[in-house]
């Protein structure tokens, strides 16, 4: 039993971090398994290295050290780019030229575009380039995004599903997030492709994240099915919320576990502020 805590250290930890920390930390204790620590530093030009150094404090001090070293990102990039390379292999991704601005316009052109949960997806442009189109683009300098082919990988994965400790079995909709983006052109990959790539690797058997997930385990599924990956148990968890109902944000300083520290608040005082666990970690017993 593995799970693991994925934050991004682009700022410093608050109450939904250390939230998702405990469900995850508390889980492995529970079942005698193991906790893991991934910096998710894909993006990394709002990263600072002090808040690598801040985020381990803070977990060591509410009591949710990792058993293990932390891993970055950043160190996994060979991972990634031979992942993208056998999506590749497999026809199940394509290079797109758009730029937002043309997809954007794109999209307004539509009668009706089709929908994800966040807003209009792409709307397949360069799906259909030809191999002398996209030679074309790349002479004269443009540089790709790659694509997940929705439609083709679903057709490769056939009808897939996921168990979630509070959603219960989701049936998978490989189209849920359209064509995504798997390797951005600045950065070559994407939190898709990473998060999949690197679940495999540390062999995370038990996957705790916030709910606003929930939608990307469609395609993380579609993924694994096509990297030859296990499926992980899954628990996407209630986000932390302020007073006013809006999901706490690294802006909010005011809220960091830092700030209630020096404060003089105590791990215990932190812990009573969080919501209860879910059932599932909490009847868990070794
Ligand atoms: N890095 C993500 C976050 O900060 C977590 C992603 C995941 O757990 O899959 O919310």
């Amino acid at each position: 039993m593995i799970t693991r805590f994925a934050p991004s250290p682009t700022g410093l930890l608050h109450l939904g971090h250390a939230y998702a920390a405990w469900v995850a930390a508390e889980w492995a204790r529970r079942a005698g398994g193991q906790f893991l620590l991934r910096f998710e530093d894909i993006d990394h030009t709002r990263v600072r290295e002090n808040f690598y150094t801040a985020a381990s404090e803070d977990l060591a001090w509410l009591g949710f050290a990792p058993d293990a070293p932390p891993i970055r990102q950043l160190d996994r990039s060979d991972a990634y780019d031979q992942a993208l390379a056998r999506l590749r292999e497999l026809r199940v991704v394509y290079p797109c030229f758009c730029t937002r601005k043309e997809i954007e316009a794109e999209i307004a052109s539509m009668s009706t575009a089709p929908q994800g949960p966040e807003g209009p997806l792409y709307p397949g442009t360069c799906r259909q380039l030809s191999p002398d189109d996209q030679q074309r683009f790349l002479a004269a300098g443009r540089e790709p995004t790659w694509r997940i082919d929705a439609h083709r990988a679903a057709a490769k994965v056939g009808r897939l599903h996921f168990h979630d400790g509070l959603h219960g079995e989701m049936q998978v909709d490989p189209s849920l997030l359209g064509d995504a983006v798997l390797a951005r052109r600045d950065i070559g990959t994407s939190y898709h492709l990473a998060v999949v790539t690197d679940d495999a690797w540390q062999k995370i058997t038990h996957v705790t994240r916030g709910d606003d997930l929930l939608p990307s385990t469609h395609l993380h599924r579609v993924l694994q099915t096509l990297l030859g990956h296990p499926a992980p148990l899954y628990l996407h968890h209630p986000l932390v919320t302020d007073a006013a109902g809006r999901r706490l944000a690294k802006r909010d300083d005011a809220r960091s576990i830092r700030a209630y520290r020096e404060s003089g608040l105590s791990p215990t005082e932190i812990r009573a502020m969080l919501p209860p666990l879910p059932l599932c970690v909490s009847e868990t017993r070794a």
